[in-house]
């Protein structure tokens, strides 16, 4: 589904990504783990082309889309859920979704809001309501209905769980849960192990900017590569 092949993202003098080759396999859950500052976000936004690429190439099945631009690349499948969920809290929720869809026709995007009604009910019931009013996880599962609302193949998840209450990752956690059962493939950066236990099949260790391990999340958990990448001591 998708490679991504020899990716280097600079910014000025710091590299913050540096020759990294990873694979996501089609309708699975793949983890991109390690400390702060070990260049996880910046490995979504190079793939989503949010950031200038000093090299790369990216692969969506057979499709080269290394030259594809942010809006092309949402066309072609791959949405992001940002770190922060980055909603526009004096936006209702319904208008949040819509920004999803962004450029669709107005029948398209009822349609795709009506699926997310019916998947998220209590989305509807509070359609109107401004995003900044509900609670962290509420809004969470707003971004990942926002991200879902282009219809992706694959979405690039930037820690969903991020400064949520345990109660309120798990309710994420059953969320995308849900949508990997269905076939969606993710590609998942996150701190919560737990979370990365009970999605992920295989996982990639980050630790300034390179690949230091990779492997199914089974052997990788409670290893010392894990460890020190999640304590920054790599
Ligand atoms: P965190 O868990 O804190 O989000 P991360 O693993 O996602 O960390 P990145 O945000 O990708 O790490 O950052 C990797 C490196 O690139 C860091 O040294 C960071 O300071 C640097 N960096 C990221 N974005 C920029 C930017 N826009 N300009 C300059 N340096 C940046």
């Amino acid at each position: 589904m998708l490679t991504v092949h020899d990716l280097t993202v600079a910014f000025g003098p710091t590299t913050a990504v540096r020759d990294l080759t990873l694979h996501a396999g089609t309708g699975t859950v793949t983890g991109i783990l390690g400390a702060n500052g070990a260049g996880k976000t910046t490995t979504l936004l190079g793939i989503h082309h949010r950031v200038p690429r000093r090299t790369g190439r990216i692969t969506l099945d057979d499709q080269d889309v290394t030259a594809y631009d942010t809006t092309a690349l949402v066309r072609a499948g791959i949405a992001l859920c940002p770190e922060n969920r980055r909603l526009f809290p004096n936006l209702t929720i319904e208008d949040n979704l819509l920004l999803g869809a962004y450029g669709q026709g107005r029948v398209t995007c009822r349609r795709r809001l009506e699926r997310i009604y019916g998947r998220f009910p209590w989305l509807h019931g509070r359609r109107d309501e401004a995003a900044g009013r509900l609670s962290g996880g509420q809004q969470q599962t707003v971004a990942i209905a926002r991200a879902l609302m282009s219809e992706p193949r694959l979405i690039l998840l930037d820690e969903p769980s991020s400064g949520l209450s345990p109660v309120a990752v798990d309710e994420v956690g059953q969320v995308l849960h849900d949508i990997a059962a269905e076939g969606t493939t993710m590609l998942l950066v996150e701190q919560n192990v737990r979370l990365v236990e009970t999605l992920c099949t295989t996982a990639y260790v980050l630790a300034h900017g390179r690949i230091t391990a990779h492997g199914p999340v089974a052997e990788l958990l409670g290893t010392d590569t894990v460890s020190d990448a999640y304590l920054g001591t790599a």
